[in-house]
């Protein structure tokens, strides 16, 4: 790869006070906006190109520090003050880890997510790869130009004249070891060639020797044959499939519709012209189910999920980068995968919030597809049942080409949803409200007497989910964080879910002091045992992260339901995404209420999401399903609307509700978050932020709301305020991020999170 110039080379060293070029621009994984100017000295001249890391001395001390070189010229910049200008120390990457492409991308995430280009550098290569995990420097013998010519004319001794022979010849760069062997000489010759300068050293990184565990191959399967609307979709995909050309495509698609097929049948067009995909599915989709589908299309598929240890990501890594790969099939972080000649990018319930990372760079992948997809000149689809309402609106304005499937294949119906109202239902005996009511006990018998199986959905974990003072009316809650706790009976511990901490159930209220507690609500552990008494004859499984914790035992699962071994599996999200068993004939919605107050503006639009993708989850074979949904709000739009498949209208009464309040999509949230140990400075500190942000803010029309505590108002002890930031467009909002937030200077032991594009306001 040749250097990159940035302003055209004039003559380097004109002034002769000027240290010579060539000089690269470098840039820090810490949180400040700077390129800084380095020297790169002759001996590493060949070996630094833009994308590499080096390591730089920084600071009065000279400390070492790893950078990411992201431009090379040959003249000093005007600004940059010649006397002060090092050189760098050493090049880590040779090639560079990160192409050109995957440069400007990240310079853009800069900007967007206001972060330093050096974090975003840092985040889109795995720590594997950084580490070279599998690989190990070694030490290769060079022979220079000018030796190889005069090599007749040099006085040697015989070994030293053999090994000299033997590195000449070689094709590839030899080790010490492969030249003493060749030249069956000790390494005296070699160590007496190196001081005379006619052998020299590089040291490069090179795998170890693999003992690579290829993945088993998977019979190959021929596609199917589209449906109608299947084939319509790849119609008006076809142009940018088989060109090229930037567009993004939102492929909505009712569960069970066929997206899956379509995305297969979209990437066999762009293999068949040399090309390669990428595939992002929520990491909880990256099922061996899914992953089988891929692998019996196409025979090179790479597979980056989060249990690959660092070895096997690296060597992922490595193979897609050298273009020996035709599928990349991974969660969030696969939008980074050095593709070498990118075709498409695929997104797999592209409304799922798992895309969204939350933490810096806090990067929405969904949006990072589309920008690299316009970067590089390829289609990009999103497909989803129940799209963002960020997409769909992006559709409604023409930016995204919308297309639709609305129908099932083999006219399967879609599954009848029926409410039961949680208020008026009786528990079944000896259980609580809010578990199995008696009607689901019945519709569960009925499906389990004729060969079904049951899905139950419940979206929380443990066995009580709270743990009250029935004097005081205390809700005992972590030490460390404004969370309640969760008791895990089978554990028998008290567990809370945001920093996993963990102690002895509580006998006593730490408010009052009284002697009796109540243990209430129910979690899945609890539903598990409700239903094992409910059906004693009946095999019932629970798929959560409590359960699911060694690896393997989430396909096990997964196999013993698929096999029929399971009568009824029951669990969290874990259960609600991408699953496709056609024996399914019944589907429990424990309680959809789960998501629906919670103090976010999306809580409705994420309540409507699950019920919908829950409800997907049957009647995807020859026999119709059912789902019943359990709610303490029947008459919710957003429950309602689920129940009967209509995102369209949920579509509607929610867009027009964001409009009103000016939220996303018709508006930019920016959410800063102060946290700290010291509730006082930190509230003060965003005091002070939100006064240095007021009045730019109002002159470029930004609102500020805010500041105030967070709704969980301290997580691992520390305490949390935030303020958000709200305008029509971006623009404003990032403008006025770039001239306010250099100015601020953050209190010792305070942290400042600017989050843009907010998923979570909690
Ligand atoms: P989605 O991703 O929209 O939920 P899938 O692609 O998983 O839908 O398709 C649902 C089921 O229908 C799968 O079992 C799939 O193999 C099957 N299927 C998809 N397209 C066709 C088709 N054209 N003909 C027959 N079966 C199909
Ligand atoms: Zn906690």
């Amino acid at each position: 790869m040749s250097a990159v110039n940035r302003k055209g080379s004039r003559q380097a060293g004109l002034f002769a006070d000027e240290p010579d070029g060539p000089f690269a621009g470098v840039v820090l994984n810490r949180p400040v906006d700077a390129v800084w100017t380095y020297r790169i000295p002759s001996r590493l001249v060949e070996r630094l190109h833009p994308g590499g890391r080096v390591t730089v001395p920084l600071g009065k001390g000279n400390t070492p520090a790893v950078a990411y070189c992201v431009w090379i010229d040959e003249e000093l910049d005007p600004g940059v003050d010649p006397g002060r200008v090092k050189d760098v120390l050493d090049v880590l990457d040779d090639p560079p880890l990160i192409d050109p492409t995957m440069l400007e991308l990240t310079r853009w995430m800069a900007g967007y997510y206001a972060c330093a280009w050096g974090q975003a550098l840092d985040a889109v290569v795995p720590a594997g790869v950084k580490k070279g995990a599998g690989t190990q420097i070694r030490v290769y013998l060079t022979v220079p130009d000018e030796v190889r010519l005069a090599r007749e004319t040099l006085t040697l001794s015989p070994k030293q004249a053999e090994v000299l022979a033997v590195l000449c010849r070689s094709e590839v760069p030899l080790t010490i070891d492969d030249a003493c062997r060749l030249a069956r000489c000790a390494t005296g010759p070699i160590a007496a060639l190196r001081r005379q300068g006619y052998v020299h050293t590089v040291r490069r990184r090179a795998a170890k020797p693999d003992k690579a565990i290829e993945p088993e191959a998977e019979p190959p399967r021929a596609p199917l044959i589209l449906t109608d609307e299947q084939r319509v979709v790849l119609k008006t995909m076809e142009p940018r499939l088989t060109e090229g050309g930037f567009a993004t495509f939102l492929l909505h698609g009712v569960t069970g519709s066929g997206k899956t097929e379509v995305y297969l049948s979209a990437i066999e067009q762009v293999v068949a012209r040399g090309r390669e995909a990428i595939v992002l599915v929520p990491e909880i989709s990256l099922t061996p189910q899914t992953i089988r589908r891929f692998r019996r299309r196409f025979p090179k598929v790479a597979v980056l999920h989060s249990h690959l240890s660092d070895a096997e990501r690296h060597r992922h890594w490595r193979s897609i980068a050298s273009g020996d790969i035709q599928v990349v099939v991974g969660a969030r972080s696969a939008v980074f995968a050095p593709t070498r000649k990118l075709g498409l990018i695929v997104i797999d319930e592209e409304h799922e919030s798992t895309f969204k990372q939350e933490t810096a760079p806090r990067y929405h992948a969904r949006d990072v597809a589309v920008k690299r997809a316009q970067m590089e000149g390829v289609p990009v689809i999103l497909g989803s049942a129940t799209p963002a309402l960020e997409t769909w609106r992006n559709a409604e304005l023409g930016r995204y080409t919308r297309l639709d499937l609305t129908r099932r294949v083999e006219s399967r119906p879609m599954p009848e949803v029926a409410l039961l109202d949680l208020r008026h239902e009786k528990p079944v005996p000896g259980t609580l409200v809010g578990g199995l009511s008696e009607p689901l006990r019945k519709a569960m018998q009925d499906a389990l007497d004729v060969g079904g199986q049951v899905i139950l959905f419940l979206n929380r974990r443990g066995f009580h989910t709270f743990i009250l003072c029935p004097k005081c009316g205390h809700v005992v809650k972590c030490d460390a964080c404004d969370v309640a706790l969760t008791h895990h009976k089978g554990r028998r511990r008290a567990l809370c879910h945001a920093c996993d901490a963990e102690r002895d159930p509580p006998t006593c209220c730490p408010a009052c002091q009284a002697p009796s507690l109540h243990y209430g609500g129910i979690g899945t552990e609890r539903l598990e045992r409700e239903v094992k008494a409910a059906f004693p004859d009946r095999v019932v499984r629970r798929m959560d992260s409590d359960t699911m914790r060694s690896p393997g035992s989430h396909e096990q699962v997964l196999r013993a339901f698929k096999d029929g071994q399971v009568d009824i599996l029951l669990g969290t999200q874990m259960i609600a995404k991408g699953l496709d068993f056609p024996n399914v004939t019944l589907v429990g919605v424990v309680n959809a209420d789960t998501s629906l107050h919670l103090p976010d503006f999306r809580a409705s639009e994420r309540t409507f999401q699950l019920v919908a993708q829950v409800a997907g989850r049957t009647g995807r074979g020859d026999r119709p399903g059912r789902v019943l949904v359990q709610t303490f709000c029947p008459d919710h739009p957003a429950i309602v609307r689920a129940a009967h498949h209509d995102y369209l209208g949920f579509v509607g009464d929610e867009l027009a509700r964001r409009q009103e309040y000016g939220l996303p999509p018709f508006g930019r949230l920016v959410r800063l978050i102060a946290r700290g140990p010291d509730e006082s400075v930190v509230r003060v500190f965003l005091d002070a932020v939100a006064e240095a942000l007021r009045s730019p803010a109002s002159a470029a029309g930004v609102d500020l709301l805010g500041p105030s505590p967070a709704p969980v108002i301290k997580i691992r002890n520390l305490h949390r305020y935030h303020l958000r930031l709200r305008a029509a467009t971006a623009g404003p909002l990032q403008t006025l991020l770039r001239a306010v937030m250099p100015t601020i200077t953050t209190p010792h032991g305070v942290e400042l999170v600017v989050d843009v594009d907010p998923i979570s306001l909690l």
